[in-house]
């Protein structure tokens, strides 16, 4: 059997949990437009006939502005230690650019490396030629591939560039388990999804899910849990004209959690105002994240 684990890096929006459902088969990172959307460094388990791989899903790596945005970007250069080989994932439908370079800089000596380009569903041949010869150039011992996370084209031909950096190994998971986070986690990142994917400026960075009760009985799942903001305002944001778009969040989350974990949830939603949580270590560790 071979195995091992591969990191995910890249900048932010580029698609890296996009990328890490689709080899796993199964949403284990939560994905939306809006920057910084992962938090913490994610692995999801990709399962074949004698091949297990574990990718580490890294938050982006930008400029930080708080203490969480410092945290961020140490868990996804923490998460290069140790691991058998790196994909930075480049984002193939824009340009060149300067945050490009900060990343490239720490991967110049990383010798297990794929720059892998995305979304070519939605590029030109030119701006790929472009950033290939950059990438060629800047990191010449990188294998190179072409992909579509969200489109699911090339992900074989990914999966066999990406085994010839593993060695004999054991299986690290068993065969039914994708993620190295309890399903309490992945529920309430599911939560925080669906308000990231309605708020908008620095309403979704704001944003921290904690689960206060979690009950189990056979496939019923019955939940408490709030929704962190940093101002009432953000608070009236979230509720919502008399609470129109916490009841649309919960009725988003309770049907993704049928569909992608096939559980059957019982949910109650709380808001409530911390403010500057993003700054205090006390709070981020209350809320997991450190
Ligand atoms: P991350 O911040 O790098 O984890 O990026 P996400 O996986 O959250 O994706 C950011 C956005 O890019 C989402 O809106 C995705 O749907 C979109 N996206 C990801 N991969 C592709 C792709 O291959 N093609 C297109 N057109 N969009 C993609
Ligand atoms: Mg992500």
């Amino acid at each position: 059997m071979k195995s091992g684990f591969i990191a995910i890096i890249g900048r932010p929006n580029v698609g890296k949990s996009t990328l890490l459902n689709a080899l796993v088969g199964k949403k284990v990172s939560i994905v939306s437009s809006k920057p910084q959307t992962t938090r913490l460094a994610i692995q999801g388990v990709y399962h074949a006939k004698n091949l297990q791989i574990i990718f580490v899903d890294t938050p982006g790596i930008h400029k930080p502005q708080a203490k969480l945005g410092e945290l961020m970007n140490a868990q996804a250069f923490t998460s290069l230690k140790g691991i058998d080989g790196a994909i930075l994932l480049v984002d193939a439908s824009i340009p060149f650019g300067r945050g490009d370079e900060f990343i490239i800089e720490r991967l110049r000596f990383e010798k297990k490396l794929i720059v892998a380009f995305n979304k070519i569903d939605q590029t030109n041949i030119t701006l790929i030629s472009q950033l290939k010869e950059k990438y060629a150039e800047l990191l010449p011992q990188a294998k190179i591939i072409e992909i579509s996370a969200l489109k699911r084209i090339f992900l074989q031909d990914f999966i066999k560039l990406i085994s010839t950096f593993l060695k004999r190994g054991p299986a690290y998971f068993p065969a039914d388990v994708t993620s190295n986070f309890p399903e309490e986690f992945h529920l309430a990142e599911f939560i925080r999804e669906k308000v990231l994917i309605s708020t908008y400026q620095e309403v979704p960075h704001s944003v921290a899910v904690i689960i206060d009760q979690y009950k189990v009985k056979d496939d019923k799942r019955t939940v408490y849990a709030s929704i962190i903001v940093e101002k009432p305002s953000q608070k009236g944001i979230i509720i919502g004209k008399d609470g129109s778009m916490i009841k649309r969040i919960r009725m988003q989350v309770i049907q993704d959690v049928e569909k992608n974990m096939g559980l059957k949830l019982s949910l109650e939603l709380f808001v409530k105002v911390e403010p500057k949580w993003r700054d205090s270590l006390t709070r981020m560790k209350e809320y997991g994240l450190s």
